[in-house]
């Protein structure tokens, strides 16, 4: 399959991985937008938020638990972050395959631009 995050849990493509477990990966992104910038993916490859099945609602739970802890251990889980999931077009999507942002470190702004 060409898919971009599906290469890199296949490891075609070396992310820099900060958690990994049977379900979820996680890594920088390449350009950050935040003094922490992880992608949170999950290993079944869903193209948008619009396929997400009911099959898959505990999956997305572990997506969102993943990025919970992940705020913790940076430290950032008190003072506040952000998490997004871009949807096609519109939302900012660029890579089909769901993943949820996980940004910390700094203040961010409302609305999203
Ligand atoms: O929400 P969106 O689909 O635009 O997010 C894709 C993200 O994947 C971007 O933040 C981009 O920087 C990241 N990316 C990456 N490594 C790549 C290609 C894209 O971390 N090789």
């Amino acid at each position: 399959m060409d898919c971009l995050f599906c290469k890199m849990i296949n490891r075609e493509i070396e992310p820099d991985i900060v958690y990994e477990d049977d379900h979820v990966l996680a890594f920088n992104d390449i350009n950050p937008q935040a003094p922490t910038h992880v992608l949170v993916i999950p290993k079944k490859h869903i193209a948008t938020l619009n396929d997400i099945q009911e099959e898959d609602l505990a999956l997305v739970g572990r997506l969102h638990r993943t990025a919970v802890k992940l705020a913790g251990q940076y430290g950032f889980a008190e003072e506040g972050y952000r998490v997004v999931m871009n949807c096609n077009e519109n939302g900012g999507q660029t890579v089909f395959h769901i993943h949820l942002h996980l940004m910390g470190g700094r203040q961010f702004t409302w609305p999203a631009g």
